[in-house]
């Protein structure tokens, strides 16, 4: 699981996020909602150890990582945009992150294997990210990330990109993956649907402040303010 205590970051003048406190435990499966700048990005990219260096504590087990490099953390983050490197092939790119962490070469080979196995593209590793789909090459970011094998995976609208089926499909895939493998998991979505079919429990943000955190059917029956009855009233 993963601690977060007090969490506050700015952008020079800008707070962006104010305070944040919350608790994820191991295995679970949280979304965080918000509007567009609340701060969701910002908070994840903070917990991967991108952007300025936050005040507050990030805690996993008893370990403060807040102040660690990105790479020390145990922390595997899929973004928006998947950011393959466009001139390696799959192969390649899922042992790349491998290889920046200084793992002996000959781990490497099967680890990749295993990790495109478990996402059901082995049969493509020679393939370069131009000849997939946005599936397959959704499916390989998330390859590269859980071949780290993190101990708390962080997923900024992964499935964006993705047409409204494939996004479904998609969903459960990663559901699934996310049960098998028992992955901390925080996950971003503009996509309240997403948020309650796949989330144990929810966090709602507004303006670098959580607003609310519980299961899908607590935000939704007892808000508990006005911006998420609001919120989750009208959005989508
Ligand atoms: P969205 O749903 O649109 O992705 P978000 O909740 O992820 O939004 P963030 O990307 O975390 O929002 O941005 C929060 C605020 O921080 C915004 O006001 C944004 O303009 C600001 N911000 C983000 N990154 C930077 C940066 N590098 N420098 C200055 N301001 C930034
Ligand atoms: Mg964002």
């Amino acid at each position: 699981g993963i601690r977060i205590e007090d969490l506050h970051l700015s952008f020079g003048e800008t707070k962006v996020l104010e305070g944040i406190d919350m608790v994820i435990e191991p295995g679970e499966f949280f979304a965080f909602l918000g509007p567009s700048g609340s701060g969701k990005s910002t908070l994840l990219r903070a917990i991967a150890g991108f952007g300025p260096t936050p005040r507050g504590r990030i805690l996993i087990g008893d370990r403060d990582i807040a102040a660690l490099p990105p790479w020390k953390r145990n922390v595997g983050m899929v973004f928006q945009s998947y950011a393959l490197w466009p001139h390696m092939s799959v192969r390649r790119n899922v042992a790349f992150g491998l290889e920046e962490r200084r793992m002996p070469a000959r781990e490497i080979g099967p680890r990749v294997e295993q990790a495109l196995e478990t996402v059901g593209l082995l049969h493509l590793a020679d393939r370069m990210p131009a000849q997939l789909s946005g599936g397959q090459q959704q499916r390989v970011a998330l390859a590269r990330t859980i071949a780290i094998e993190p101990q708390v995976l962080l997923l900024d609208e992964p499935l964006s990109n993705l047409d409204a089926a494939l996004r479904v499909q998609m969903r459960r895939e990663l559901l699934a993956l996310q049960r098998k493998l028992g992955l901390t998991t925080i996950f971003v979505t503009h996509d309240q649907e997403e948020a309650n079919t796949t989330s144990d429990r929810m966090a709602v943000l507004d303006r670098g402040v959580i607003q609310q955190i519980g299961t899908p059917q607590q935000l939704y029956d007892h808000p508990e303010n006005a911006f998420v009855a609001g919120f989750l009233g009208t959005a989508n």
